[in-house]
């Protein structure tokens, strides 16, 4: 009899109560989009950011600020497609922005995220823990065809992987590499016709001769 009068259901403790408005401790989501350069990354990054707008999501976009190829305060994609985003310097930046607004935004979406810290890993973590949609676009590797730190991680603890091929723009077939053009042996130089290509396997050449490098134009097939 007396459970009767404790079994009364308090709002705190029923999730029921908080009807469709209650989302702080459900699961968030964490997508990764990858490949070589010119597979589009961006472009579907874009789309589903573009897409969570459309649903009345609350969306915050970041790229690092290393990538300067089109526009500094947007993510741009080879097809001209663009969206608005915070251009950060490193993952502790990044934070800095997002944690204080952090109540108000659903989606986070961040572009180029190979060239952040293997922090971003951890910070994907906390916020898929605290219910957010993650959208992460990156290489996948690098130049010389070796893993592309931190993107093999983020693959590792993604609900979701979307991994794009492009166009190999020596012979046509799907492209999994970003070839390097010229002898700058550098891990990361922004840019992208004319300095990268993306290669299929057979063409991919990860020392290439500096003498061999003409510039391409590139084919519109092969864009984005
Ligand atoms: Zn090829």
């Amino acid at each position: 009899m007396a459970t009767a009068q404790t079994a009364r259901i308090h709002p705190g403790t029923c999730g029921g109560t908080y009807g469709g408005t209650y989302s702080g401790t459900l699961p968030g989501r964490i997508e990764v989009i990858t490949g070589p350069m010119f597979s589009g990354k961006s472009e579907e990054l874009i789309r589903r950011l573009k897409r969570a707008q459309i649903a009345k999501r609350r969306v915050a976009c970041f790229k690092p600020d290393l990538d300067v190829r089109y526009n500094r305060t947007a993510i741009a994609s080879h097809s001209a497609q663009t969206l608005d985003a915070v251009t950060i310097a490193n993952v502790e930046e990044l934070k800095a922005v997002l944690l204080p607004r952090l109540d108000e935004i659903e989606v986070v979406g961040v572009d180029e995220a190979q060239f952040l810290e293997a922090s971003l890993v951890k910070l994907a973590n906390e916020l898929v823990h605290l219910g957010k949609r993650v959208i992460l676009a990156g290489l996948d590797t690098t130049f010389t065809g070796e893993p592309f730190p931190p993107i093999p991680e983020l693959l590792a603890i993604a609900d979701e992987v979307v991994k794009l091929s492009a166009v190999c723009m020596q012979c046509g077939a799907p492209a999994i590499h970003t070839q390097r053009l010229g002898s700058n042996q550098a891990l990361v130089v922004v840019g992208a016709a004319g300095v990268y290509e993306a290669r299929c396997r057979a063409c991919f050449q990860p020392w290439v001769d500096e003498h061999a490098t003409e510039q391409m134009a590139l084919p519109v097939s092969a864009r984005g």
